[in-house]
């Protein structure tokens, strides 16, 4: 188990990865990936028993699928960081015949990675699979995804979400990233998402909120919550509170870094907030 300034180093170093990644190419989502860097690290550095010596169908791990692929700056440093590939690979993202697609596919055999994502609205429905596959092969660990708030526009996550609660699929605890920005502007601009709480719980889902989604002692407490509401005959949702481009000042607070590089200058700043913890790669 890691200390709370372990997990934090960790992050710091993720976010430095976040930015040279896409920097490196000029391409890639930067914002959303600083958001979550805080959860995924949780994840993978605390919460989940898994098993760098990737296998496909993770029996008797918990698994995590990310539905909102575009933020693959983050997952992939963090699962370069837990072991499951040279970090030096982080190199190659977004480069022709990659392993480090721009949206995570499975076609390229990237340990860590079990489905392609970056279709919105796809994960969801595959984690139920996961998480009912587990209970038939009498399994007990849990299943995790994420989502991003944008996300939810899309009408598959409902019918998902629907079919969860029905069929009762307790070991799956699926986070929302309720960063209340999406690629065009604000959630309530573009497609307001009303009352998230009501409406997840109308669909029969138990539900909890972490208010301070970038604050790692208050996801490691939420997440353990969390686990804790599982296995009720109802699947568990967070409401993960984060802000977009968190820990790059003048990333943060705006849309604008959903899917923008920074320049070389702007680089050297988002350096200069995050020193480098566990080595750059
Ligand atoms: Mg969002």
């Amino acid at each position: 188990m890691a200390d709370i300034q372990q997990l934090k180093d960790i992050v710091t170093q993720v976010r430095r990865d976040i930015v040279r990644q896409v920097h490196a190419v000029n391409s890639g989502h930067p914002g959303g990936s600083l958001g979550c860097a805080e959860f995924i690290v949780t994840l993978y550095n605390e919460i989940m028993d898994h098993n760098p010596d990737f296998s496909m169908d993770g029996v008797n791990e918990d698994l995590f699928f990310l539905s909102n692929g575009h933020i693959s700056p983050v997952y992939y440093s963090v699962l370069a960081r837990a072991g499951y590939f040279p970090v030096e690979e982080l190199n190659t993202f977004r480069k022709l015949n990659t392993r480090l697609q721009g949206h995570p596919t499975t076609h390229e055999g990237l340990p860590g990675i079990r489905i392609a994502s970056g279709s919105l609205g796809q994960g969801m429905s595959v984690a139920i699979g996961a998480a009912l596959a587990k209970k038939l092969n009498n399994d007990d660990k849990t299943v995790f995804s994420l989502h991003g708030d944008g996300e939810l526009q899309e009408g598959q996550i409902w019918e998902a979400a629907m079919y969860a609660s029905a069929n009762h699929v307790d070991n799956l605890i699926a986070t929302i990233d309720v960063n209340g920005q999406q690629i065009d502007g604000s959630t309530d601009a573009v497609l307001s998402l009303g009352d998230l709480k009501n409406k997840f719980e109308a669909f029969g889902w138990e539900v909890l909120t972490i208010e301070k989604g970038n604050d790692i002692e208050a996801v490691v407490n939420g997440v353990r919550e969390a686990i804790s509401l599982s296995r009720k005959r109802k699947p568990i949702c967070i409401l993960l509170h984060t802000e977009m481009g968190n820990g790059v000042d003048f990333m943060m607070g705006s849309h604008k870094w959903h899917g923008v590089a920074p320049n070389d200058e702007q680089l050297e700043s988002a350096l200069a907030q995050n020193p480098e913890t566990l080595g750059d790669y």
